[in-house]
């Protein structure tokens, strides 16, 4: 990586991401996370076709919010537009995780919002996660506003689901926003093996 300036970044990427395919969080090479670059409207995120046991500097892209690559020579994740979208409208999100989770992904399969089957996620997960049906394996573009109103709507909100995808969480730092997953995927569980 160019911008040796982001090494931090890059490793906290890598760090999170090694931790999510060893968790069997993210098998294959779906998948995405990103972090903002600070003093740009820019942001460091996975390459496509990379897994996540393979992420590090050399298959991580820096883009602008639309994905247009600013450097490295492979192309953005799918995802990353969407990554953009919640960078532009939440200043305060400098890191986001988003994985296929086996039961986050099977409690949005039927579900609306996330149940808080425990104390801790209740009080760490702003209130409400809810779940939005996207129709595709990658969120479409037209389904940004309704995702960033709800935002809007709930301040506290940092993770959602994806109905037959995934999880979504956002934070200040790489650590925090896989910390955030890991309770939405313990929530999900919890959840599921109480029959709820
Ligand atoms: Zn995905």
């Amino acid at each position: 990586m160019k911008y040796q300036e982001y090494k931090e970044l890059s490793d906290a990427m890598e760090q999170a991401a090694h931790k999510f395919y060893q968790l069997r969080y993210q098998m294959s090479n779906g998948g995405n996370l990103s972090m903002r670059a600070p003093g740009h409207d820019w942001m460091l995120v996975k390459a496509t076709d990379v897994a996540f046991d393979e992420v590090c500097a050399d298959t991580i892209v820096v883009t602008d919010f639309d994905g247009n690559l600013i450097e490295g020579n492979r192309k953005p994740s799918k995802e990353a537009l969407l990554h953009g979208a919640i960078y532009r409208e939440l200043p305060e999100v400098c890191a986001i995780m988003h994985c296929h989770s086996p039961y986050a992904t099977a409690w949005a399969d039927k579900h609306e919002t996330l149940d808080f089957s425990t104390r801790h996620s209740e009080m760490k997960l702003g209130g409400n996660v809810p779940v939005f049906d996207t129709h595709s394996y990658a969120v479409p573009k037209e389904y940004f506003p309704m995702i960033l109103e709800e935002f809007r709507k709930n301040k506290e909100m940092n993770a959602f689901l994806l109905r037959g995808h995934g999880q979504v969480t956002v934070a200040g730092t790489m650590r925090e926003a896989a910390y955030l997953a890991e309770l939405v995927e313990e929530t999900a569980q919890i959840s599921l093996l109480a029959g709820r």
